[in-house]
């Protein structure tokens, strides 16, 4: 039992490395408006790479994060992205072991943790968001989330309610900071990202997810201050605590709800 959970695990994480890998090139490719399907090469010297330069993690740790044809640094975006890739699926599959049935709940968290990784990449590093890739990605998640909770044994109307009300209350959350900031607080494309969370989430779990998002974005604010690496009154992205607030409420929702029933019940 022990050893082939540890296999399942060690094969998660293989997985989530693999797609870690295939989101930094989306992210890249989207971002200079790239071919998705051309061979990868060294940002550096243009050089294709070769296959064993390409395996995640690996690759990184042991070419010491230098190109090993023209020996400049490796971007730290590619072996971070492959890391997170992999525990996110560590993760997704160990929340659901003992596993039965809930090989779609596994896919779901996984998928949507990939997706948010790619949006996460992006505006981290440039300060943008595809918001076309967003968008489709919202439409997808939140179809496949109400899917879900229906096969899970919800009615379908309290379902529906729950995501046309956080896709509502989201919206109109982020849209009235970015309008009363005047574009100062949160980017046009943070709204879109509220927006569709709002939409994949549904309510309360966008609530959760919003909480979350400032505990994080402000611990994370708080620490840079303090440190030094970050100067008052710069511009600091906001999807990478929106999404590490939405994969909370993923993961602690539930929980959340029941302990909220049981303490004021
Ligand atoms: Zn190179």
């Amino acid at each position: 039992m022990f050893i082939s959970i540890f296999i399942l695990l060690l094969l998660a994480a293989v997985i989530g490395a693999v797609f870690g890998s295939f989101a930094n090139v989306v992210a890249i490719r989207t971002h200079d408006e790239s071919s998705l399907w051309g061979r990868s090469h060294c940002m550096e010297c243009k050089i294709p790479l070769k296959a064993r330069h390409l395996v995640p993690i690996a690759s990184y740790l042991i070419q010491r994060g230098k190109c090993a044809q023209c020996g400049k640094h490796i971007h730290i975006q590619y072996p971070l992205v492959e890391v997170a890739g992999a525990l996110i699926a560590i993760i997704a599959v160990a929340r659901h072991i003992p596993l039965q049935g809930q090989w779609q709940w596994i896919a779901f968290e996984f998928l949507f943790g990939m997706a948010l990784l790619i949006f996460v990449v992006m505006d981290a590093r440039w300060m943008e968001l595809p918001v076309e890739m967003m968008v489709g990605a919202g439409v997808v998640f939140s179809l496949w989330n109400m899917l879900l909770r229906v096969s899970s044994g919800e009615s379908v109307a309290v379902v529906a309610w729950s995501h046309a009300v956080g896709f509502s209350v989201a919206t109109m959350f982020f849209l009235l900071q970015w309008m009363v900031s005047r574009k100062r607080w949160i980017g046009s494309g943070d709204v879109w990202l509220g927006a569709i969370l709002g939409g994949i989430l549904g309510w309360p779990s966008v609530g959760m997810a919003v909480y979350f998002a400032y505990i994080f974005g402000g611990t994370a604010a708080i620490v840079l201050l303090i440190s030094g690496r970050l100067k008052p009154g710069t511009r600091v992205p906001f999807a990478p605590a929106l999404a590490a607030g939405a994969i909370a409420a993923v993961w602690w929702t539930p929980w959340l709800m029941a302990w909220l029933a049981y303490a004021f019940a």
